[in-house]
């Protein structure tokens, strides 16, 4: 059976060095800024322990996600796994245990991919699957470089020594998402790297807690906010971010997946199943969270008394296209699904559909948020500072008196209020805004990709079809 809950919590205690605000955290399942949601992570196992969920989350003892789908119907049975993982968040945690699972297991699919003059990674990469499955670990990866280390060497991580056991690695990484609450943490590289770049061209996993390791997280938005009342998404669902710098790590051997071999190590993302395998749990997610959104403005709309209003019942029918439209990708990629090429009979999401809903997700999910936020007016920022308000002797009275509307009593209002700028306005919700729109990649290299995935030449040749059908005779032409 899968880990339980309180089994994770417990190996998050194990000295891993987290820095926030000048400080190194001692144990991030107490600390204010991480807690609550150390413990969302945690409820996340905990559903496969849930006779509701188990048999949609669980198969062979394994959960579903690091499972290498075999048929159409792994695929569908791996995004209702998915789906009920996201939806425990709302489609706010983006980089679960899932996400990583999906990508191991695309290794694990064509492991020959390792396979290389310059280094064998094959039995290390089918370890690292069977190490994530067997304990239902949580792998984040930083494969982003914070710059592009030109000129200074040491600043993007690079191998500074090679020893009989391993390599010991210095450098830095961005954007480590949940990398905080993670077991192990892959360091790669996904942007191509020059010919001969050999210094630079490196994968490895390591556990959070190995020595010289440090992460360095981003302001932190469950520390910020006053509670769950007030803030009930940043409280419970800040899946951090961390810039993670290898001070001079000890890698052994065995934790290596690619080493010296530039085309390895970009072919590791994107001749594997692996990142179709990403935005088959992220598209679910993102079909989720809009979802959600949508489900958000019909409870505002209804709470202000403008949702029979026709261009209130407008806007929710295009909010509604947009929830349709996020679903008809995950459906799409699931049925346009192909054969793993020279794997070991896997199969994957459609290329071409997966690759076109990082173009949907990243410009829709603004154009969401927008329509939201025209819908809701000002009563979202005129809201009292916190829950103290309310439940204060002298003040609450007057706030339960004047905030209320009719049919909806003051708690219930400012509840769903403060629900809908912690999604659409907050700093939190700003943050979630960047991460639809780039953590996938930037627009100038999806968008090119897009024109490799295939399309381009059967719209040429319609086009082209035209033009030959008819020429500078008068005629009518056929
Ligand atoms: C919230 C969040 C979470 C993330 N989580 C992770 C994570 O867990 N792990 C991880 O590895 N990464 C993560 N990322 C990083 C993400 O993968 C990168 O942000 C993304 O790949 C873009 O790279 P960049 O930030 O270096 O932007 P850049 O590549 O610098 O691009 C930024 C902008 O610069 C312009 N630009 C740059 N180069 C060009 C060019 N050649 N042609 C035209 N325009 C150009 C474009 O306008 C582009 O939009 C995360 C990002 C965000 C925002």
């Amino acid at each position: 059976m899968t880990r339980s809950g309180h089994e994770y919590l417990e190996s998050l205690q194990d000295g891993r060095e987290v820095w926030l605000d000048g400080e190194r955290v001692k144990d991030i399942t107490t600390h204010a800024a991480f807690r609550n949601t150390a413990a969302s992570v945690a409820h996340l196992y905990d559903l496969a322990h849930d006779p509701v969920h188990r048999d949609v989350l669980v198969s062979g003892g394994v959960h579903r996600t690091y499972a290498v789908p075999r048929s159409y119907e792994d695929l569908v049975g791996r995004r209702r796994a998915y789906k009920v993982w996201a939806e425990s968040s709302f489609g706010f945690l983006g980089r679960t245990p899932d996400y990583m699972a999906g990508g191991a297991a695309g290794f694990a699919a064509v492991p020959h991919i390792f396979t290389t003059d310059t280094f064998d990674g094959a039995a290390n990469a089918l370890a690292y699957h069977r190490r994530l499955a067997e304990g239902g670990l949580y792998c984040a990866f930083t494969i982003t470089n914070p710059h592009s280390g030109k000129g200074d060497d040491d600043l993007v991580v690079r191998v500074v020594e090679e020893k009989d056991g391993g390599i010991v690695v210095r450098g830095a990484k961005m954007i480590g998402t949940g990398a905080v609450f993670a077991d192990e943490v892959i360091v790669g590289t996904i942007e191509p790297l020059a010919p001969g770049d050999v210094d630079h061209a490196l994968c490895f996993s390591v556990p959070v807690d190995t020595g010289g390791l440090k992460f360095v997280s981003r302001t932190s938005y469950e520390a910020q906010a006053r509670g769950v009342f007030d803030n009930p998404l940043s409280s419970r669902f800040d899946e951090n971010d961390s810039l993670l710098v290898c001070d001079d790590v000890f890698v052994p051997w065995e934790r290596v997946l690619t080493y010296r071999n530039v085309e390895a190590t970009a072919a590791m993302w994107w001749q594997t199943p692996a990142y179709l395998n990403f935005v088959h749990q992220a598209a679910t997610r993102f079909w989720t969270k809009l979802e959600f959104l949508t489900g958000l403005a019909i409870l505002l709309t209804r709470a202000g008394g403008t949702y029979q209003l026709p261009p209130v019942t407008q806007a929710v029918g295009r909010l509604l296209g947009m929830v349709a439209q996020a679903k008809a990708f995950v459906l799409a990629a699931e049925a346009s699904y192909e054969q793993v090429d020279g794997g070991r009979g896997g199969v994957m999401p459609g290329t071409e559909i997966s690759y076109a809903q990082r173009i949907m997700a990243g410009e829709l999910y603004p154009r969401a948020v927008q329509e939201i936020k025209q819908l809701a007016g000002g009563s979202v920022i005129q809201l009292p500072a916190s829950a103290e308000d309310l439940l204060h002797p002298e003040i609450g009275p007057v706030l339960s008196t004047y905030l209320r509307a009719p049919g909806t009593a003051a708690e219930d209002r400012i509840k769903l209020l403060k629900l809908a700028w912690d999604a659409l306005g907050s700093e939190f919700a700003a943050r979630h805004e960047q991460y639809e729109r780039f953590y996938h990649g930037a627009p100038h290299v999806y968008l090119t990709m897009q024109t490799w995935a295939g399309g381009a030449e059967s719209c040429e040749n319609l086009a082209q079809s035209c033009l030959d059908g008819y020429g500078l005779s008068l005629g009518t032409g056929q």
